[in-house]
């Protein structure tokens, strides 16, 4: 064969072998290297670090796809001046998503406002730019979704579709409380989650003595819960002031109010 064909052959077996972003870059990456003279392996290393950056991207943006995110917050976004009661330190440990290989939960504790929903997502967007499936879920919706599953005969699949992710978020535990069907439903899923060894973040208003009361009032279902739970876990109870009031403070909401009442 001649070189050209080989020239050729190069950019179709790239694109032939999926290699869509290296087909690219292939005639741009070759000139540089022709122009400043590098090693083989220099240049090839060139084109697989522009090819594995796109997959690595690609995998992000479906992670964050599937996620289920009602929106996005980063914990760069978090003001953790404001919250002064949380450890940042702990949080620069979370960011490294060790706890997602030590399938370590993370329960965030506190009254409304307090940053736990962005936390947890924030905690999901570190889990899908490491390339894992997170799936993120209100349980007042996670209730919902498992009592009609259970009507339509696929809770078997549901189960599964929220025991698979590496990392499942539960939002708000304990705003409303669950039906039995559902408290046990709940457990389940705890219970497949720990002994699949695979993390879940859970949020939540109410205390942990006060989990009886969320799981239809039934103290064995929810200590049982909890066990799984807290075996392996940070958790962290966010006692300051809501961020929204001090939202409202700021533009005079909150002493209108006061005027007025
Ligand atoms: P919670 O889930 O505890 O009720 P949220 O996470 O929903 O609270 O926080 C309410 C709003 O305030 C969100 O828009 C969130 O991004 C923002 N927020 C809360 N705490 C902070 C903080 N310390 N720094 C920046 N934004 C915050
Ligand atoms: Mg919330």
């Amino acid at each position: 064969m001649s070189a050209i064909s080989y020239e050729h052959l190069a950019k179709e077996g790239l694109q032939a072998l999926g290699h869509s972003t290296a087909a690219t870059l292939l005639d741009q990456i070759a000139q540089q290297a022709a122009a400043d003279s590098w090693s083989y392996s220099h240049f090839l290393g060139k084109l697989l670090e522009a090819e594995l950056a796109a997959r690595k991207k690609r995998v992000i943006e479906t992670c964050l796809r599937f996620s289920n995110f009602p929106y996005l917050k980063r914990l760069a976004d978090f003001d953790f001046d404001f919250q002064p009661a949380i450890d940042r330190t702990l949080f620069e440990e979370l960011a490294t998503g060790r706890f997602l290989a030590e399938a370590r939960n993370v329960i965030l504790l506190g009254p409304p406002g307090v940053g736990k929903t962005h936390l947890a997502i924030a905690l999901g967007v570190v889990t899908a730019e490491l390339g894992y499936r997170l799936y993120f879920i209100n349980a007042l919706e996670l209730a919902r979704k498992l009592t009609t599953a259970f009507a339509q005969n696929r809770l078997p699949h549901t189960m599964k579709m929220l025991s698979q992710p590496k990392l499942l978020i539960i939002d708000e535990v304990g705003y409303l409380p669950l039906d039995p069907s559902q408290a046990s439903m709940l457990f389940e899923i705890i219970a497949k989650r720990y002994e699949k060894g695979v993390a879940t973040v859970v949020t939540s208003n109410k205390s942990f003595g006060q989990w009886g009361q969320v799981f239809a009032n039934d103290p064995v279902l929810a200590s049982a819960a909890l066990d799984r739970l807290l075996h392996h876990s940070t958790v962290i109870s966010i006692k300051g002031d809501s961020y929204r009031l001090r939202e409202k403070r700021k533009s005079g909401l909150i002493g209108l109010q006061t005027q007025t009442n």
